[in-house]
C-alpha cells in the first residue's frame, strides 16, 4: 500500500485510481488542518497608478505554507478546495482576515479580495461580505472584490443583482484577469464593475505583438467612456509600463512595481513610497 511504503514511491508507477482517492484525502485533510493550525496567510501587492504616483489598493494573495508539503502555491490548491466544498470557509478567512489587516492601513488605500466562483456563488454572499466589514471596522469603500468571467457565465443576470447589492453598499468591484475567459463586452454594459484588471498575457505581449497593444488601448478607452477604472496585470518591466502609460493605462500591478509581501510590510511599504515621491523633484501634490 502507498501509505505503508512512504510517500517516495508515489513517483515511481503510474498512480491508480485507488492511490488518487488516497492522495485527494490527504489533501483535503491537510487543508481542514491548515485552516484549523493557522497555516494560512495573506501575502500583499500593491497597485499603483503612475499617473498620479499614487498607491490604489493591494491585493490580498492566499499562501498556504504546510509543515510537510512545503510553500504550496493558491493553483495548486484552490481549484482543489472549490471542489471539496472548503473554498466558503478559506474564503471567509481570507475577508475576515483582509479586511482586519487593511484597516490598519493608511486611508485611502484599498484592500482587494479575490472571491472563488463557489464563493460567488453563496445565497449568503452578501452577508458573509456585510459580516466581515463590520466585525473588523473596515469602511465598505475600502474593499474591492475580484471576480472572474467564469463565476457569472453561467448567470449573468443573478451576477448583476448580486454585483449591485454589493456596489449599493459601497464597495468595489472589479473584473479579474480579463480578456481570458470569454469577456463579452455585454459582461462590461451589464455587470457593474468599477475596474477591469487586464490579464497579464496581454502585458506580456506588448513589446512583440502589436495586437497586445491595439487590445490594451481599446479596452482603456472603452473603461474610459464607461466610467471604469483599467489595471494592467503582471508588469515585470519599466518598458512595459512605458508602453501601458502610452496606451491609456496607468494603473499597473506587478513584479516590477513589488512582489507580493508579507502583511507586516506593507505600512513599511506605503511610508517609502510616500518618502520617494517626496524626495521627487516636481511631484504632484499629495492627495
Ligand atoms: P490573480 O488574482 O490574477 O493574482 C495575480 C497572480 O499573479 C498572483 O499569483 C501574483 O503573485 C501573480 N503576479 C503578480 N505580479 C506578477 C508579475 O509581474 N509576473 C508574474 N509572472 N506573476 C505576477 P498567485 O498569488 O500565485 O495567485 C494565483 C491565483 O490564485 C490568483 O490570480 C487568484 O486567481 C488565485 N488566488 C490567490 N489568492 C486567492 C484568494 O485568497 N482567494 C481566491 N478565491 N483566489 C485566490
Ligand atoms: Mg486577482
Ligand atoms: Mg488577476
Ligand atoms: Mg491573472
Amino acid at each position: 500500500r502507498a501509505k505503508e511504503s512512504g510517500r517516495g514511491c508515489l513517483r515511481t508507477y503510474e498512480p491508480g485510481m485507488e492511490m488518487v482517492m488516497q492522495q485527494r484525502r490527504e489533501l483535503e485533510r491537510d487543508l481542514r488542518m491548515a485552516l484549523a493550525l493557522g497555516e494560512f496567510a495573506l501575502h500583499y501587492q500593491p497597485v499603483v497608478d503612475m499617473a498620479r504616483d499614487r498607491i490604489t489598493s493591494f491585493e490580498a494573495l492566499l499562501r498556504w505554507k504546510s509543515p510537510t508539503r512545503g510553500q504550496v502555491p493558491p493553483a495548486d490548491f484552490i481549484p482543489f478546495a472549490e471542489e471539496v466544498g472548503l473554498m466558503p470557509e478559506i474564503g471567509d478567512w481570507v475577508l475576515r482576515t483582509a479586511c482586519r489587516e487593511a484597516a490598519g492601513w493608511p486611508e485611502p488605500v484599498k484592500v482587494s479580495v479575490n472571491l472563488s466562483t463557489t464563493q460567488f456563488r453563496l445565497p449568503d454572499l452578501v452577508h458573509r461580505v456585510t459580516a466581515a466589514l463590520e466585525e473588523t471596522g473596515l469602511g465598505a469603500d475600502r474593499l474591492e472584490l475580484e471576480v472572474t468571467e467564469t463565476a457569472m457565465i453561467d448567470d449573468v443576470q443573478g451576477a448583476a443583482a448580486i454585483l449591485g447589492e454589493l456596489r449599493r453598499l459601497g464597495i468595489q468591484i472589479a473584473m479579474d484577469d480579463f480578456g481570458t475567459g470569454y469577456s463579452s463586452l455585454s459582461f462590461l454594459r451589464n455587470l457593474p464593475f468599477t475596474r477591469i484588471k487586464i490579464d497579464r498575457s496581454f502585458v506580456k505581449d506588448l513589446g512583440t505583438k502589436p495586437e497586445a497593444a491595439a487590445i490594451v488601448r481599446a479596452v482603456t478607452g472603452l473603461c474610459d467612456s464607461l466610467g471604469v477604472s483599467a489595471t494592467a496585470e503582471g508588469v515585470e518591466t519599466e518598458g512595459q509600463v512605458a508602453m501601458l502609460q502610452a496606451e491609456g493605462c496607468p494603473e499597473v500591478q506587478g513584479y516590477f512595481i513589488s512582489r507580493p509581501c508579507p502583511a507586516a510590510e506593507v505600512a513599511d511599504w506605503i511610508a517609502a513610497f510616500a518618502s520617494s515621491r517626496r524626495d521627487e523633484p516636481g511631484n504632484r501634490a499629495l492627495p
